[in-house]
């Protein structure tokens, strides 16, 4: 990267040449993208953009954009499936959400769903949104998840496990209760717990799951009222069903078989978020964790003694569990399903960042590897992922927040808030850092992140929260 921190008079204040691009920062607010591909307008095209005011004023098309190594220009990064408030340390402790906030920002998200709990960090989560320098990524939740009561062999409804609060639904009148207790503390969508917790055929229910007259009774009174609502599931019939009552947005992909192109065609517009991250963790070694972490960003946003405990480790949870070999096949449905996702425009990308060794920001750009592992690796199905990570994120937290869609995020008059990234040809990982990181006409400054997220860690707190 050439730099030049010029100060005479008309000189913009700062520029940068990466690749055959050009980015002229003026002052906060306003610059000059010159010589960028913006995919999602047209792929064989280079493009002049100018913000204005923290908005993108102008696009406009350049002669000979063809044969250069020009930056690409792609929506802020959206993470599809985060929980703020679990603990994704391996000392189960959380993070404070100010930290959480800059480990996003680091990566280049500036979009994040949280699928449920948030509003046990949300008073932090503002404060620190308040008092902030630095801009925050973008929020949408559903305040509290759904679940069914114990069933009559004791087994509780998925959700109950975690260190942050679900409503059990004991009777229809119950989701009136919720849906205002949740619409109080901010939440825009509904999360709707519906698994057993079986991971592969032949496995034991883990869990209760809410009874057919009541799952029912939901997807009716949130499609009335308007409430968006996703559903968590895992397997193949937990999704046929809950799609039969209405349920389109579904927050994992199936786990327990491959869907076949009749199953696709009977699940027409049905979405799935990819959460391979999440997983992924139980079944990993030792030194799968010492590689996962070894990238660039870990050091720099995350706590470091996960470092310590991933190297002690003896065997994997899968392994002591007994779940080993039955969360790897699950994990290769999940892959498999996603792709045929993907090729269907009904894929989005998310992790389930939060649980354990799924690190907020971090596990994003990560996830977006996983899936393009493999002999699909290849430039069209890179940019299909990317498109998905950002455009496609977009719209489901455009829908979950209640928005109208407005079209491409990338257009005049929409917030300049951006990455650029290296071409997607290959050659290096689709996790590698963006370029340039911009949040509503800024550049945002990795160096004041980390030097920011250093600070919080020395404070008394240690930078962890306590519910
Ligand atoms: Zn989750």
């Amino acid at each position: 990267m050439l730099d030049n921190h010029g100060s005479a008079m008309k000189a913009p204040a700062t520029w940068h040449r990466i690749g055959g691009t050009t980015v002229a920062a003026e002052r906060p607010g306003h610059m000059a993208v010159r010589r960028v591909g913006v995919p999602i307008l047209d792929p064989a095209l280079l493009f002049d953009v100018a913000i204005e005011d923290g908005v993108i004023g102008r696009i406009d098309p350049v002669e000979g954009g063809e044969g250069d190594d020009a930056l690409e220009l792609w929506p802020g990064y959206v993470e599809c499936h985060a929980h703020l408030a679990l603990p994704a340390n391996f000392d189960d402790s959380l993070d404070d959400p100010r930290v959480i906030a800059l480990q996003y920002l680091f990566h280049g998200v500036t979009r994040v769903i949280d699928m449920f709990g948030f509003p046990l960090v949300k008073k932090l989560w503002e404060t620190g949104k308040a008092e902030s320098a630095l801009p925050y990524p973008e929020l949408v939740h559903c305040g509290y998840a759904v679940t069914s009561m114990c069933d009559s062999s004791g087994r509780t409804g998925h959700g109950v496990e975690f260190p942050a609060p679900v409503y059990m639904l004991g009777v229809q009148g119950d989701l009136e209760v919720v849906l205002r207790a949740n619409l109080e503390r901010g939440a825009s969508f509904l999360k709707v717990m519906f698994t057993d917790g079986t991971e592969q055929p032949d496995n034991a229910a883990r869990f209760s799951r809410l009874p057919t007259r009541i799952l029912d009774y939901v997807a009716r009174v949130t499609a009335e009222q308007g409430i968006p609502a996703v559903l968590d599931c895992n397997t193949r019939s937990e999704v046929l069903q809950a799609y039969s009552h209405g349920f389109r947005l579904f927050a994992h992909p199936v786990r327990d078989s491959v869907l076949s192109p009749a199953d696709w065609e009977a699940l027409s517009g049905a979405r799935f978020v990819s959460t391979l991250s999440g997983l992924r963790p139980l079944i990993m070694r030792r030194e799968d964790f010492l590689d996962e972490y070894s990238r660039p960003g870990f050091r720099e946003t995350q706590d470091l003694t996960n470092l310590e405990f991933a190297a002690k480790m003896e065997e994997p949870f899968g392994v002591q569990f007994d779940r080993q070999e039955t969360r790897l096949a699950a994990l290769d449905d999940m892959r498999r399903n996603c792709l045929s996702a993907l090729d269907r425009d009904a894929l989005l990308v998310g992790t389930d960042s939060g649980n354990l060794g799924t690190f907020h920001g971090y596990s994003l750009l990560r996830e977006i590897d996983l899936l393009a592992a493999g002999d699909n690796d290849v430039p069209a199905q890179r940019h299909r992922l990317r498109y998905a990570a950002t455009v496609a994120g977009s719209q489901l937290f455009n829908d979950l927040a209640g928005r109208a869609d407005a079209g491409p995020p990338i257009a005049v008059g929409r917030a300049a808030t951006f990455n650029l990234l290296r071409p997607v040809g290959m050659g290096q990982t689709l996790s590698t850092l963006p370029e340039v990181t911009v949040a509503d006409g800024t550049m945002v400054d990795r160096r004041a992140i980390v030097r920011s997220i250093q600070a919080l860690r020395s404070s008394a707190s240690s930078s962890k929260v306590v519910l």
